[in-house]
């Protein structure tokens, strides 16, 4: 499905498999959700092993596996199977009311802002 709205060139609505959202340049961090210990050198291979049908686990320093998606990102990014793509929005932020009606219609709505 694709539509326009006042101001924005593209609007993309993306229903599938679930794939992840990343701001895909450089400067992309990952976090252990418990202790902050650096997970960005071996988050690529467990993502990779999850698309190649593995766990969506990583083992950490801390100890513990974490599930990818409850991992701390910067800048943000998620786990989906449904997305809204706006392709050069003249704003990063969506409209107030916008924003408000988007979040009752779908709860835990996850904003990733990426380039390119
Ligand atoms: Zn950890």
């Amino acid at each position: 499905m694709q539509t326009a709205a006042p101001g924005w060139a593209e609007v993309h609505a993306w229903v599938g498999p679930e794939r992840f959202f990343a701001n895909g340049q450089g400067g992309f961090r990952v976090a252990c959700p418990v202790a902050g210990s650096d997970l960005t050198g071996r988050f690529p291979a467990a993502l990779e092993a999850w698309r190649g049908g593995g766990p969506r686990r990583i083992g950490c320093e801390c100890g513990r596996e974490h599930e990818l998606d409850t991992l701390r990102y910067r800048p943000a990014a998620a786990f989906a199977s449904a997305a809204v793509e706006c392709v050069d929005p003249p704003d990063a932020e969506l409209p107030e009311a916008v924003a408000a009606a988007v979040a009752a219609c779908w709860p835990g709505l996850r904003q990733v802002l990426r380039r390119g």
